[in-house]
């Protein structure tokens, strides 16, 4: 009998019990998985504003530094660069041996395929022809140089032959201005390029030239270029040059690099 009741009692708790555990297990199981859900639209909604917005979530004086620093900082950035670059520096390149090369022999057979055109100009009333070649990668120099900066050519040949090749070059509508022999100082026979001549403020002018006597009263404000004379269509030149002017059209004072080598 006594076996009976306790049997008896044994199985009503269980019975009782084990649901009872079950409900509680189940409700919070069902909070868990609300509050879950809850944190999980809470960080998607920061992630898509900012990735880093949880990092600094509930520290108010992280969060407003950092939305300073995030509305200041390009704004900062944007005016430095805007500032170097809103007015184009100024790049003087030199014609012969630097940007073309010509000759006014017509061309053996076989070097025939350096020349790309020929033109036919008048010096001194003499009718004269000139085959002219392009240095490699001109087109692409010419392209990023009248994009990047305001392009002046400064040679020291006569107008009467330096206008047509000038007129052939790429982009050329874009070239701002052109300087002949007679803008050169003449010292005792050598043509010497015054960068005076353009007006312009120096820290903002560029020479390229092959000829260290064209720029040697503007040192610092030169980029040595190796002579081409149409012998070598693996000339890379033009490519090495573009990777310095790329850069220091950012400069406050392109001085202030070039004059580094000057130093060495
Ligand atoms: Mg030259």
């Amino acid at each position: 009998m006594m076996n009976w009741i306790r049997d008896m009692i044994y199985t009503l708790f269980h019975a009782i019990i084990y649901p009872l555990l079950f409900i509680y297990e189940f409700i919070q199981w069902n909070r868990m998985t609300k509050k879950r859900k809850s944190l999980q639209e809470t960080t998607d909604a920061n992630s898509h504003n900012d990735s880093n917005n949880s990092r600094f979530e509930g520290d108010d004086e992280l969060q407003r530094i950092r939305e300073l620093n995030r509305s200041l900082t390009p704004s900062i950035l944007q005016s430095i660069k805007m500032k170097n670059v809103a007015k184009k520096k100024i790049l003087v390149l030199d014609l012969d041996e630097t940007l073309i090369h010509s000759t006014p022999v017509e061309p053996f057979p076989q070097f025939k395929r350096f020349y790309q055109y020929r033109i036919d100009v008048y010096l001194d009333q003499d009718e004269c022809s000139f085959y002219v070649s392009e240095r490699p990668h001109l087109k692409h120099f010419m392209r990023k140089v009248c994009e990047w900066y305001e392009v002046v050519i400064f040679t020291a040949s006569v107008q009467s032959y330096a206008d047509p090749v000038i007129d052939r070059l790429e982009c050329s509508d874009k070239i701002s201005r052109r300087y002949f022999r007679e803008s050169c100082a003449n010292n005792q026979g050598v043509f010497i390029k015054d960068l005076a001549v353009l007006g312009c403020d120096l820290s903002r002018c560029i020479i390229v030239d092959n000829s260290h006597i064209s720029y040697m009263w503007h040192p610092e404000n030169a980029i040595p270029c190796t002579s081409w004379v149409a012998d070598d269509d693996n000339d890379d030149e033009l490519l090495r040059l573009l990777l310095l002017l790329d850069a220091l059209r950012y400069m406050n004072d392109v001085r202030s690099v070039l004059t580094l080598r000057l130093k060495g």
